[in-house]
């Protein structure tokens, strides 16, 4: 501790020399890096970086780094509260971490090198009453700095708040020419993984390329005849014909549905009849084009009904097809192979038109995505990362984007040495997916684990297949209902649900009713905007109101699933007796009805619930002796049991999956099922985490479903555990009673 205070006394003298120095300098960037140099020098700690809050940008970028990757410099950027300097900026306080990735709040930025560094210490700099940046200290020891360093820091901080106030104003003024602020090319953003996987290709700003070419004509747009007109509709009528192709391959729930509306247009006698009218009279086509579409669009987007403004969309994705073709643009909205697509709002439709169109990932630069949007491009394998960068919607159409939605990083530009990371990443990544999957899954000392695979898609089947899932432990119905315009009938849905029992006949396959509402909205669900839709008219509750459309579905899946055995219907969202009671009821209707009409269908379905809601933990037994089987929806279940919105980043952090209340609720639904003698297992996104499989096995849980791609890892998992080890981690977790008692056991479990 001498050493350590005499060596404190040393740099403060040494600092404020500096401070003298700058006021005299124009070296800026200099007194920075001199700054951290020696910060690092006297705290012996092998990283110090300094970051500076930028008004205009709201965002703090690291200017100044010993230890860090110096390319790193002005292209780290994070906006306040985010991460652990975001977050001792934002609250103006000591952030001091003994092992700072174990902290939530950590963020990883692998391009700045910063792997090895467990201890962090970050200290606000602020003048008067103005925030000026972070001055962060890094060691790779844990629990390297204490009390005795934050203070020595601060007192550091203190002494050159004011010069490096004045650094970071002079550089934002060299930056700025004519009253025009150059900032650094935008090279880095770091956002949040929304789905995993890589991606690499030209970017293309969709809402910009929109607007440019149906709402604001280019002067040197070619001249075109009544005959290019015809043409440009052929050509686009036969590449929708095309994509529909491609559809019907990759999805076939939603085969001739999303261009539906397009050739409805198409073949509409007054759109196109409008349009030949005005050319005859002597209108350019492209204006004619323009005209009849703006037109329309505007008729369809102020209409009260959602599926009316949804036809706008169609009309504005129409048009422009056409526009393309009438100016001989090569792109086809910039849905060319390789494409990664840049925009601000996402809808499941949307995802669908980018699939066809080969778009290789999707960037949000701004709002958030409902977790359908997250699920549907998950099951696509279409890396989706959302950030709050809406600088990205600037960049220039055809920028290189390489995607890393493993960590939530876009890089812009990137170099040559990171691409070649990134290529040596996928191949290791392809080599591991190649793994071969064992038939049947045990713990070291030989307990069997059923594991079941969650699909949204039947293009997900074959990869289900393929790793070796016991059945399917659930199947989220919605999807076929969200990605097209109109209710499907019940004969649509009777061939999608055909083929799903035909995949895998010998297997459990499980169906969820429609779980619509909330944040899963149907574009033609005509009713009154919810205020609070998650507590709204959703899920079961829904089906019970429209009761015809339930009875279309459950007609559909009795009778896809006729001379099939292990068929399992499940109901989402049940929060009474009464509501399940009332739903099984439908079921038995319907088969009554069947009976009358003397159509085969399946008479032995079992009849489960999703244990979703806390309302049902005060009945659990009562429910245990109506189900079939419990299906523990993890993801809404942490959602109502904490009253925190599970999409609504603002209270991620409330969001907390090791509630002491969510493991005791999970505990007494696998109880009630084990002494009632029911099927109980977890088809939530807890059922793949690497911490949480021993929780739920030690608890009594012997059945999870998860996304296909995660099956490898989780078998791998369940092979290491042992029993006894679950059973008594099960035990501790259980008996914590505050989240930070409970996360101590969740991080010890972690470290092994
Ligand atoms: C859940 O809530 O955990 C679940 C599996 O259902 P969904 O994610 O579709 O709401
Ligand atoms: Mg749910």
């Amino acid at each position: 501790m001498q050493e350590k205070d005499s060596s404190y006394l040393n740099l403060l003298f040494h600092i404020s020399e500096l401070a003298d120095l700058v006021t005299g300098s124009s070296d800026l960037e200099d007194f920075l890096q001199l700054s951290v140099d020696l910060v690092a020098q006297h705290f012996n700690a092998p990283v110090c970086s300094i970051y500076l809050y930028n008004k205009k940008l709201t965002r703090l970028t690291l200017k100044a780094t010993k230890g860090l990757k110096p390319e790193a410099v002005n292209k780290i950027r994070m906006k306040p509260g985010e991460g652990l300097v975001g977050q001792s900026f934002e609250t103006l306080s000591i952030v001091r971490e003994g092992n700072a990735t174990q902290n939530p709040r950590f963020k990883y930025f692998a391009e700045a090198g910063e792997d090895p560094f467990h201890s962090f210490l970050c200290v606000p700099i602020k003048w008067g009453d103005e925030k000026i940046g972070v001055l962060a200290v890094q060691h790779r020891d844990m629990d390297h700095f204490d009390i005795s360093d934050e203070r020595a820091i601060k007192a550091v901080v203190t002494q050159v708040a004011g010069s490096i106030k004045n650094a970071g104003l002079l550089i934002e003024l060299a930056h700025t020419k004519g009253g025009k602020t150059v900032s650094a090319p935008l090279a880095f953003v770091k956002g949040k993984a929304a789905t995993r996987g890589y991606a690499m290709g030209n970017a293309v700003i969709l809402n910009q390329q929109q607007k440019t070419l149906l709402y604001a004509p280019d002067p040197a747009e070619p001249v075109c005849s009544k005959d290019d007109f015809l043409t440009a509709i052929k050509k686009t009528t036969r590449e929708l014909k095309a994509l529909q192709k491609t559809f019907v391959r990759r999805l076939p729930e939603s085969a001739s549905l999303i261009f539906t509306a397009h050739f409805m247009i198409l073949s509409d006698k007054n759109f196109m009849g409008k349009m030949e009218m005005l050319i005859d009279a002597g209108t350019p086509p492209c204006d004619a084009v323009r005209k009849v579409a703006t037109q329309y669009i505007g008729i369809f987007s102020s209409s009260p009904h959602a599926y009316m403004k949804e036809k706008a969309q169609d009309v504005e994705d129409l048009s422009i097809r056409i526009l393309n073709k009438l100016t001989a643009r090569q792109e086809d909205r910039g849905y060319e192979k390789g494409n990664i697509a840049i925009a601000t709002q996402v809808y499941p439709s949307d995802i669908l038109k980018f699939v066809s169109g080969g778009i290789k990932g999707i960037i949000l630069a701004s709002g958030g995505v409902t977790s359908h949007v997250t699920i549907l491009a998950r099951s696509l394998q279409l890396p989706l990362i959302i950030t709050e960068e809406p600088e990205l919607l600037t960049l220039p159409e055809n920028t290189k984007i390489l995607m890393d939605g493993e960590q939530g990083n876009v890089y812009i530009n990137p170099e040559k040495e990171t691409i070649a990371l990134f290529e040596t990443r996928l191949t290791t990544e392809k080599q591991t997916r190649s793994v071969s999957m064992k038939h049947q899954t045990h713990t070291l000392d030989n307990e069997r684990v059923t594991l079941l695979a969650n699909i949204n898609l039947l293009s997900e089947m074959s990869l289900a297949r393929r790793l070796k899932a016991e059945g399917i432990g659930l199947y989220r119905s919605e999807f076929p209902f969200l990605i097209r315009a109109t209710f499907p009938t019940e004969a649509e849905q009777y061939r999608i649900y055909k083929k799903l029992f035909d995949e895998m006949p010998d297997h459990p396959i499980t169906i969820r009713t429609l779980d619509a509402g909330g944040e899963k909205t149907l574009a033609y669900g005509d009713g009154p905007r919810e205020t609070n839709p998650e507590l709204g008219l959703r899920s079961i509750r829904f089906s019970l109101k429209y009761k015809d459309i339930f009875e279309f579905q459950i007609r559909a899946i009795l009778r896809a699933a006729a001379g099939k055995k292990q068929v399992r219907i499940m109901f989402p969202l049940i929060s009474s007796i009464d509501e399940f009671l009332e739903a099984k009821q439908i079921v038995r209707d319907c088969m009554a009805c069947l009976s009358e009409e003397q159509l085969e269908f399946n008479r032995d379905a079992a009849l489960g619930m999703m244990v979703e809601l806390p309302s049902v933990l005060e009945t659990l037994d009562e429910f245990a002796r109506e189900a079939d089987f419990f299906s523990i929806g993890t993801n809404d279940f942490i959602q109502y049991m904490l009253a925190a919105d599970r999409s609504n980043k603002m209270v991620a952090d409330h969001y907390i999956p090791h509630h002491p209340a969510v493991n005791r609720g999970i505990g007494k639904i696998v109880a009630a099922a084990v002494i009632h003698g029911i099927d109980v297992s977890v088809c939530g996104e807890m059922a793949h985490e690497d911490a949480y499989i021993p929780f739920l096995l030690g608890l009594g849980i012997r059945s999870l479903s998860v996304d296909p791609q995660f099956l490898p890892r989780v078998q791998q998992t369940i092979m290491t555990l042992n029993m006894a080890d679950t059973r008594e981690y099960a035990g501790k977790m259980l008996s914590q009673t505050s989240v930070k008692g409970a996360r101590a056991v969740l991080e010890s479990w972690k470290r092994g």
